[in-house]
């Protein structure tokens, strides 16, 4: 990852394996710096997580912390700068404007763009095998792609509700 930094930009990373912790921690800072809360990246944590399933990633705003789903990601590298950016400007979202501003409204699309990412706030990977197993599965419904995306908006505003909003 040495000569990557050398060349004085970050170039497009193609596996899991080149997304190491300094490229991902790289990828923030410069992210932050973009969007002019550097200042931000000293709180800022990640990890990922293999307990997500099709969950591609998410921001635990009390813990200041972007988590990745590394099953789905492996598969869709060329996904994680982008998920990345995703969660990471919902935290910046939350910390500098609190929780008034709706979760994928013009400041969250406005940090998207200056960081040359989608604003599409849903995924639409194969998430094949990754879905939880169940005792006696039944045949799933077949969901909607706005319906995934109500029920993420119905998780976002559930988890914001745990935390007492
Ligand atoms: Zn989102």
């Amino acid at each position: 990852m040495t000569e990557l930094f050398q060349q004085g930009s970050l170039l497009q990373p193609e596996t899991l394996e080149d997304w190491t912790p300094e490229v991902v921690t790289r990828v923030i800072a410069e992210t932050l710096e973009t969007w002019g809360f550097a200042d931000y990246g000293a709180r800022v944590r990640w990890c990922w997580n293999p307990r997500l399933r099709t969950t591609i990633g998410r921001a635990i705003f009390e813990d200041h912390l972007v988590e990745l789903n590394p099953h789905l990601l492996a598969r869709h590298p060329g996904e994680i700068r982008g998920v990345l950016i995703h969660e990471l400007a919902h935290l910046v979202v939350v910390e500098h404007f609190g929780f008034r501003e709706s979760p994928h409204g013009p400041r969250w699309k406005a940090l998207m763009r200056a960081a040359g990412e989608s604003t599409r706030a849903t995924h639409q990977l194969d998430v094949g095998n990754l879905r939880r197993r169940r005792k006696n599965a039944q045949p799933r419904p077949h969901r909607s792609r706005q319906a995934q995306t109500l029920s993420r908006l119905e998780a976002w505003w559930r988890r914001l509700s745990q935390r007492g909003w």
